[in-house]
């Protein structure tokens, strides 16, 4: 690793010292660097001795190696990728993963330089987060939601941004949602959230999230367990749902199958707007949703045979995406 200019005075007119003479105060000729190579078939263990030669400069005496070996990184990008790969994909933790340099490949590689390599790969893969979100922000659906985290200094948030090819995860020390509106000004799709109002004010078309929307009435059921008129919603919106998921179940997501729901939501929506609700009180539905679960069924025998939270919260097992709290 060659210098081309005193670091001191900039004189290019460089003596270069013959090899094995030491100097007082110059680092050591000979470095190591490590990598990992990763192939088809394998990962193996890369170590690189890097040798530099030492300099005089005749202007002002000052002796030195070249900037670059001085600047060489200990560790190359295979063998951090490895790493935060383990620790992310894996949630394998620092000492762990010390130990499996260790154990796999004879490497010395300290918890605290892994703790590092966070740091120095976010910097690096900081162009490839600017172009994800770019393609999300581009593309026509994206599901938004955030989660709180606790760290040892206290609860922050993690925010998702997900299409359905890309997803970026990210970091907000508060649950404050004005970001959003920079961030996402771009955006003409569809935005799915749950119900909270930070994604209002945004202005792109929206949808709201069923799997969170199931969940809230769950909570709200459990919370009312007496209360008839809210069931009286909830049993039937729970009995049209099962249809619909186990035509999901059975055919996928196609149009023509789909359809022959359309009727039922129809009247769903037809029963809410006219207030009109076909709930016989607790007493009636007790027995028999017990002995009878149906699969299927419309929303106009659904008081009969649908058990309102049973109902919904198996489909809530059965529906929950990884992105959820
Ligand atoms: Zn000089």
């Amino acid at each position: 690793m060659p210098a081309s200019r005193c670091p001191a005075c900039g004189n290019t007119d460089l003596e270069k010292l013959p090899k094995g003479e030491w100097i007082e105060g110059v680092s050591l000729r000979v470095k190591r660097a490590f990598d990992l190579v990763i192939t088809p078939s394998g990962i193996k263990r890369r170590v690189v001795e890097c040798r530099a030669s030492v300099y005089r400069c005749p202007q002002c005496d000052n002796c030195f190696t070249s900037e670059r070996y001085q600047r060489l990184a200990k560790h190359y990008h295979g063998l951090m990728s490895w790493s935060i790969y383990q620790h992310v994909a894996h949630r394998t933790t620092f000492k762990t993963i010390e130990g499996m340099f260790r154990e796999f490949f004879s490497l010395m590689v300290s918890a605290q330089e892994i703790h590092m390599f966070k740091s120095l790969m976010a910097q690096y893969y900081a162009g490839t987060y600017q172009k994800i979100l770019a393609k999300i922000v581009a593309g026509s659906v994206l599901h938004v939601d955030e989660t709180q985290v606790k760290l040892m200094t206290g609860k922050v948030y993690v925010w998702v941004f997900a299409s359905l090819e890309e997803v970026i995860y990210l970091y907000r020390p508060t649950r404050e949602g004005d970001f959003l509106k920079e961030m996402l000004k771009d955006f003409k799709g569809v935005l799915i959230s749950d119900f909270y109002s930070a994604y209002d004010s945004l202005d792109c078309p929206q949808q709201k999230c069923i799997i969170h929307l199931i969940r809230d009435i769950n909570q709200e059921v459990l919370n009312n367990p007496f209360d008839d008129e809210l069931q009286s919603v909830t049993q039937p919106f729970g009995s049209l749902l099962q249809a619909i998921v186990a035509t999901i179940d059975e055919h996928g997501l196609k149009r023509r199958f789909l359809e022959r729901h359309a009727n039922d939501v129809a009247g769903f929506f037809r029963m809410l707007s006219t207030g009109f609700f076909p709930f016989r009180g607790r007493d009636g539905i007790k027995g028999k949703a017990a002995e009878t679960p149906k699969t299927s069924c419309s929303p106009s025998c659904s008081t009969m045979a649908c058990p309102g939270t049973t109902t919904m919260l198996k489909m809530q097992s059965r529906c929950s995406p990884t992105t959820e709290e």
